[in-house]
């Protein structure tokens, strides 16, 4: 099932992060004056996603996105190369003006349940020991960029020969950290 191709990342195995870790730099694919982003602190919730919002390699299925603690996150170099993707999305994508890199993503709204952590794609960093990906995000989603539906018994055979647990949606605790955003809000929690 390996001619399934899910990310350069994880498509020879994925790798164990390091519990010692603590943040390393990001750049953008730009050869000249590349974007640099620095990151003092370990991801988490680390994933291969489908969804159509997240960068993505070339030729890859799935992104590979994890959450950072937002004053962890700083722009480095080149910062004047960075512009929004979409303005009306919840998740602010700072991206390479020249490589359409994502640098980062930044939620500004504060009612949102992940407010306060801003998404990175580690495969950015030279750095090794990020905390490795857990599980496969938005399967489905891939479809809508162009996927063939009668592939996705092997997309997901793949992901969980990987031990990458895949959902249509985001996994469990992050399904419940929303619900419980929410029930707070609502007073019932
Ligand atoms: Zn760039
Ligand atoms: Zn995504």
């Amino acid at each position: 099932m390996s001619d399934i191709r899910i990310h350069p990342a994880v498509d020879s195995g994925v790798r164990a992060g390091s519990n010692s870790f603590d943040g390393g730099t990001l750049h953008c694919h730009c050869s000249d004056t590349p974007v640099e982003v620095t990151v003092k602190a370990q991801c988490a919730h680390n994933h291969v996603c489908g969804c159509t919002k997240c960068w993505k390699p070339e030729g890859a299925l799935f992104s590979m996105v994890a959450v950072v603690p937002r004053e962890s996150l700083s722009v480095t170099a080149n910062e004047d190369k960075l512009e929004v993707v979409d303005t009306s999305a919840a998740i602010q994508r700072h991206a390479c003006k020249e490589c359409g890199v994502h640098m980062f993503g930044r939620i500004e709204n504060t009612d949102h349940p992940f407010h306060g952590l801003d998404f990175i794609h580690t495969e950015l960093s030279d750095d090794t020991g990020w905390a490795s990906p857990e599980f496969a995000a938005f399967v489905s989603s891939i479809i809508e960029s162009g996927a063939d539906p009668d592939n996705m018994d092997k997309v997901r055979g793949r992901l969980k020969e990987l031990c990458l647990e895949p959902y249509d949606c985001l996994s469990p605790p992050l399904m419940d950290a929303i619900a419980i955003h929410t029930a707070k809000a609502k007073g019932v929690l």
